[in-house]
Order: C-alpha cells, then structure tokens, then sequence
C-alpha cells in the first residue's frame, strides 16, 4: 500500500515566509535572501514528509503568494495590463511582475491593479483568480516546476511527485474577461501546453504527476463534464509512461462518479472525511485499472484521526481493489491545517492530546498504511486518546447540550411581527427618516493595539488599560455626537478580532500560540479551537456597552458576532454536527444579548459576516445548511422583548439566490455592502419585498477614498426608489477599524450630510 500526501503548509512553522515576503516588498532584503528563505522551508518540509515516512511527496506545492497565480505563470495567463512588466527578463523582473499581478503595481509612473482574489472553495484560503481573454494563448512561461522537481529529486529521488493545478478547474475557477466567449472552450488551447509540461516532466524523472481538479465536487454542465473526458483523454493519449494522479477533495463526486473513474489516469484520490458515504460507489464503478486515493486523514482540523474509523474504511478498499490499488492520504493538501503542535507548549495535555496538526498528520496517515498491514501495536495509544476525548467531561456538559436538546421555535421567534416591533421601535427612539449609524468598529491606531498588546504583556496595569480604553471610547462617542450621527456606538477599541475576542470569553475554545494557516499571500489567519461543549459563564460586553451608553443621551447600539461567523472562522469540532455547534453558541450569544438587553441597551447588532461563507458546495445542500444558520441566528434575538431592535450586518453583496433565508433571519434592521455595485444589489431585495428596515452600505470602507456628499445623496436616492424610504438606514459598508481617521471623520460627516440633504429631499411615510 502506498502512502502519499497532496501538499504542505508553505509558510514556515513560525511565518517565516510571510516575514520575508514583506520585508520583500518593503526592500529590507533581496531577492537572495527571499529566495534562501523559501529554499529552507522547502527543504524542511520535504525532510518532514521524508521522515514520516511518506511515499509520494508533493513538490511545486511552494509558492511565494498563491498556487494558481503560480499556474497562470507557468501558462503564461498573464493579463494586458502587466505587459509594461514583461519586457526584461531577470529573476528579479518576473518575481516583481509576479507579486504586481497578486498585489498591484504603483512604481516608476505606473498604477496597475492586482489580479482579483477570491476564496478557494469553501476554505478560508484565497486564490488570486485567472483572467482569460477571447483570443487567449497559453505557452510555458516559467520554469519553477521543473526546478521545483529537480530540487526535490535531489532530496526525495522517486518520490518526488510534482504537483499541478488540473486543466478545467485551473479554468473553471478563472474569469473571462471579456464577453464572447466560453472559458470552458479554451481547454483546446490549453491542453497542449499541459502535455508539454507532463512531458518534461516525464523526461527529468518524474515518475507520477499530481492534476488537482476539486471542481470534479462541482455541480458541473454536460459541457464542463465533456472538457474533463476530451482533456484527460488527451493527456492519457500523449503523456504515456508517467502515472496521473488526479486529486478531488472537499466533497463527494456524486453525480460526477462515473465521470471521473471513467477518465484515463493512474490512481483516483477522494475526500473520505468530507464525504466517508462515496467509498462504496466509487469502488463499485472503479475500473480494473484504477487506483484510489483514500483521503482519510482530516486536512482541514485540527483533531486527531480516529484510526478504528479509518480502518473500516481502508479494509473495505483493500478487499474490494487488493492492497497494491490503494493509496492513504490526508483528505485534502494540508495547506489548511496548522503546522505544528509540537510548538504549542500551553495547551492543556489532555486535549493536546486528541490533536494533530499538519506534521502530526503525515505519521498518521503512515500509522495507519502500517496498523492495515498488520502492525496493531501502533492502535493502543490511539484508541485510548479518541475515547478519552469521547467521554471527558471539559468537552461534554450535559447541561448545555440538554438546552440545545429542547429548542423550540419560541426560543427562535420574536414574540411579534415586525410590523408591531417596528412601530414600537419608531416610538421609543424617536429616529428621524434615514437614521445615520456605523457598522461597529471605528479606526484601530498604532496606540490602541499597542495598548492592548502591554495589557496582554502584563506591562500595564488593569487600571492603567480601562482608563485608556475608557478614553478612547468617550471620544469617539464625543465625535460622533458632534458630528450628528443618530445611533452611536462604541467603537470596539477593547477587541483585537471579532471572533477571538468572544471565543477567549465563552467555555469550550482553545487558543494556539502557533497554530497559523495562509489565508491569502502573507496574510495567516490562526483560527480559534473549538473543543468542546461551549458555554458562557460571564458577561462579555456589558461592561464597555454600558460604559458607552452611559457617556450619552443618544441611543447606544451594543455590538454582538453571530454563531455561525464564529463557527465559520474557528476549527470545528468533528464529533458533533456543524449545525449542533453552532446552537450551542447561539444560545451563549442569546444569553449576552439578553444580559445587555437588561443593561438597558435597546439596540443590539448580532454581526453575521460570514452566514454566506458556510454555504455548501452543491446547490441540493444550501437549504439545509440555510434553514439551520438562520435558526442559530434566531435563537441569538428569539430572546427579546418586542422594543428592543435587533440589528445584523453582513459585509457581502449577493443575495439573490438566499434572499429568503436572509429576510427569515427577521433582524429588525440588516446593514449590508453595497456602495461597490451602485446599490445594484439592493434589486433583489426590492424584487422580494424584503419586509424590516434595511442599510445599505453607501461608502466603501475598503479604500481610503472619501466620497462627496452627493455621491452619497444620489446612492441614497437610488435606494429610496428601490425600497420603502421608511425602511432605509444611512451607514458605510462596513466596519472602519482598518481606516485612519483622517478619511473616516471626512467620509462619516459627508454622510451625515447626505443624510440631511435627502431628508429634505423625500417625503417619508409613517409607520402604521
Ligand atoms: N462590527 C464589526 C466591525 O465593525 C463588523 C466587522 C465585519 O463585518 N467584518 O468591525
Ligand atoms: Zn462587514
């Protein structure tokens, strides 16, 4: 039986990579020292996979910035607008046009945009998107997955195996554009540049190549279908003697099963933890000729694989293809799990020990290829760490899950209408027509991290931190009173990250010291552990809130992260359904909205950024996941008397095919983004009648440009003919704590400008 792995993390067991990438960027070191940094991580890493024991090692899984701006390199897909970057030729030159397509170009009197990045499936990691034109060509433009492969086999010999992205899914999860023509019919052009590249390959020693095709879980059209028969075909037809490998994950096949153990490679890998249940019909359709790829061990958690489980499942694919047809791996490259856990030192042991990151996860995946082969030693020590985790009572508390046990559709149920809370609301706050709010957070300084940085230190004492944080939360309260907004807030000066700062508070969340994951070119991300059972045992914002409201007359808004963001942007448990999780948390959330309601707070926003994040990959699955995200959101405000406003806010902006599961959400008030698309979005929401009050957002908080009153007024006129004027909020996109407040209190008084020009302008009706 073969071993194998997909891909390792790239950015070095302490970030080394993403500390050279912006010392890079910012000139502090050459090209040389980029580059020598780069060349250890890669040898780290391939010594890790080594000594673990693995027998197809992955390499081109490096890249400085992202995987698919290496493949649009490699293909020459390089947009127009880098040409002034192509004319020399140096090292140097292609790595500055390679990070100019990722990030922008603004030097020697150009101004060229980067490439649109965009999330790699249903992951946290972005992709920088592919841009193809009508009359596009491919041609090899780069050399670093040959160099790639003669460095590995220099260290890994035969067990080299380059790694591309496949042919289809590199186009399917590009963009035309231009208008005329099908990127789907560019696989002609394509697939001669990719035998080439399989060919070279071949000729250096390479004796398998891996073609990374996760659109293979894609709800695919008969024509996307028939690209995937005409180019495996071809590459099978013209590649002969190097073994393809081609890699699914992330979902099940389903109805692309026959499709794609019908198509002409070696071995097929599939996801087994996303989707255990496809074993038996990709076994029952595999051909004699095709291996699998068991993808066994979760690279996409932080948990330690369940080896009894995962036998059951290997066993299965011995009896039916023989040992020689069967290949273990992790489920997914392990790009997205930490690297790791030896390097976390504080994590209590017990739990530490139900845990494995990306290290811990190859000597698994050889673990088990060596317990099926016979060597049941290797099972004791994890049997007894799986059930300890099953039965300890830091993960289990029967009290919280007996709660979650009896959700009613009270506990999830406003106890009115809208139409009744809405008149309500209007009477007790007094609001003029188009009310001016802010999303939450405003600029976040150098003075106020490193503020909360000390306190973290212990360099400062409790008093010493309050007393700042107090400061700079009664001036921001002062600005905006001055500047006439009408609903303040307090400005979120106290909270680094708006899911840590509630895990931190809440039972049942661990936190790592190193556990970081690429979430796009040197920006990581190092999500909180979700482990067991999560409960609140204290007030996590009633403290600042009531501070806030304290310091004025005018309405407070307290300011809440919603469950399914926070189970979206932590490490899930694995021993419980998503949808339990996050009932869990949002009776925690609906308990610190009931506290703050008590507090006297009237206003409370539950932020749900992420609710369209979660949505799954095939479409026959959205409305499960839909109905149990709105519910969670429910329970959060089912709490509530019938005069307190439930506020939520969400920075995206499509909403067409969940409109309905946004409006049963029943959120007094929804702020969204909209200002990029000209209130284009709006449509749907008037298309649908969407019923309670609604915000658009009419600036665009990603950018430091400050929009004129009248850019605002119109945006705020094109609303008011779309939806009811009396439903309408006046506020930014977003939240403004990546802002400076130069441009803020520019863009924040323009807006409470247009605000009063419009009111003047619209004649409003009243609430019934
Ligand atoms: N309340 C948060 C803030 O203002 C919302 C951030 C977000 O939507 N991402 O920062
Ligand atoms: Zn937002």
């Amino acid at each position: 039986m073969l071993t194998q792995n997909l891909g390792y993390p790239r950015i070095g067991g302490h970030r080394q990579l993403k500390k050279a990438c912006e010392q890079f960027w910012s000139g502090k070191i050459d090209l040389t020292a980029l580059n020598s940094v780069a060349d250890m991580i890669k040898e780290q890493n391939w010594q890790a996979q080594l000594e673990a024991g693995i027998d197809l090692i992955p390499c081109n899984d490096f890249s400085f910035y992202d995987q698919v701006l290496d493949t649009s390199m490699l293909l020459g897909a390089i947009p127009e607008r880098y040409s002034p970057l192509l004319s020399a030729n140096s090292a140097y030159n292609k790595i500055e046009l390679y990070f100019a397509m990722a990030r922008g170009y603004q030097k020697n009197g150009l101004d060229i945009t980067a490439m649109e990045m965009t999330k790699w499936l249903d992951t946290n990691y972005h992709y920088i998107v592919p841009e193809f034109v009508a009359d596009q060509t491919f041609k090899i433009s780069d050399d670093n997955v040959f160099n790639a492969y003669s460095d590995a086999r220099q260290i890994l010999g035969e067990s080299a195996k380059p790694v591309l992205i496949g042919p289809v899914s590199y186009l399917l999860l590009g963009k035309e554009k231009e208008a005329g023509f099908d990127r789907v019919d560019l696989i002609h052009k394509l697939i001669p540049v990719y035998i080439d590249i399989i060919n070279r390959l071949k000729k250096q020693g390479a004796t398998w190549v891996q073609l990374d095709e996760p659109c293979l879980v894609l709800d695919l059209s008969q024509k996307e279908k028939d690209a995937f028969i005409y180019a495996y075909k071809k590459i099978a037809d013209q590649t002969g003697g190097i073994h393809i490998l081609l890699a699914t994950y992330f979902d099940a096949l389903l109805d692309n099963t026959e499709l794609a153990v019908s198509l002409p490679v070696e071995a097929l890998h599939i996801d087994l933890v996303r989707a255990p249940e496809q074993l038996e019909e990709v076994l029952a359709l595999a051909p004699d000729s095709l291996s699998i790829s068991l993808g066994i061990v979760d690279g996409r958690n932080v948990w330690k694989n369940d080896y009894q489980k995962s036998l059951l499942l290997i066993n299965k694919a011995v009896e039916k293809l023989g040992k020689e047809r069967v290949i273990i791996a992790p489920s997914c490259s392990l790009l997205h799990s930490p690297i790791d856990l030896a390097l976390e030192t504080a994590i209590d042991p017990e739990i530490k020990n139900w845990m494995a990151f990306a290290k811990q996860k190859l000597s698994e995946v050889s673990e088990l290829t060596r317990i099926a082969e016979g060597n049941t030693t290797l099972l004791k020590a994890n049997i007894e760490a799986i059930a300890s985790r099953k039965s300890s009572k830091k993960v289990h508390k029967p009290a919280v899950k007996a709660r979650v046990d009896t959700i009613t559709d009270a506990d999830a149920t406003r106890n009115s209408p809208f139409r009744v809370r809405q008149r309500l609301h209007h009477e007790r706050f007094n609001l003029p027509a188009f009310p001016t709010t802010t999303i939450g957070s405003f600029p976040q300084t150098d003075d106020i991290r490193q503020l909360r940085a000390k306190f973290k230190k212990g360099a400062l004492t409790n008093e010493q931190y309050e007393t700042a944080i107090e400061k700079a939360t009664t001036d921001v309260i002062r600005w905006q009173e001055e500047i006439g907004l009408d609903v303040l807030v307090h400005g979120e000066f106290e909270r680094n990250d708006m899911v840590e700062y509630f895990g931190e508070q809440l039972d049942g969340f661990l936190f790592t010291a190193n556990g970081w994951v690429q979430s796009y070119g040197s920006r990581c991300v190092k999500p909180p552990v979700i482990f067991g059972d999560i409960s609140r045992s204290n007030d996590m914002t009633v403290r600042w809130t009531s501070f806030a409201a304290k310091q004025t007359t005018k309405p407070m808004k307290g300011m809440l992260t919603g469950p399914v963001t926070i189970l979206q942007w932590s490490f899930v448990r694995d021993d419980q359904p998503r949808e339990t999780t996050a009932a869990q948390i949002a009776f925690a959330i609906r308990d610190e909205v009931l506290a703050l309601e008590k507090a006297g707070i009237g206003i409370i926003q539950i932020d749900e950024a992420a609710i369209r994040e979660g949505l799954p990959l095939r479409k026959a699955k959205h409305t499960q996941y839909l109905n149990w995200a709105v519910k969670a959101f429910r329970i959060t405000a089912g709490g509530v008397q019938d005069k307190t406003q439930i506020h939520t806010h969400m920075c995206y902006s499509e909403f067409n095919n969940i409109i309905e599961h946004i409006a049963a959400m029943d959120a007094d008030v929804i702020t969204i983004e909209t200002s990029r698309s000209q209130m284009e979005l709006l449509q749907a929401f008037a298309h649908f009648e969407y019923p309670n009050e609604i915000g658009p957002g009419v600036y665009d908080i990603h950018s430091p440009r400050v929009p004129a009153t009248e850019e605002i007024a119109s945006l705020l006129k094109k609303a008011a003919g779309l939806l009811p004027a009396r439903n309408l909020w006046v506020n930014p996109d977003c939240g403004l704590k990546t802002r400076k407040w130069p441009e803020t209190k520019a863009a924040l008084e323009n807006m409470v400008a247009a605000a009063r020009q419009i009111r003047q302008e619209i004649s409003v009706e009243a609430v019934l």
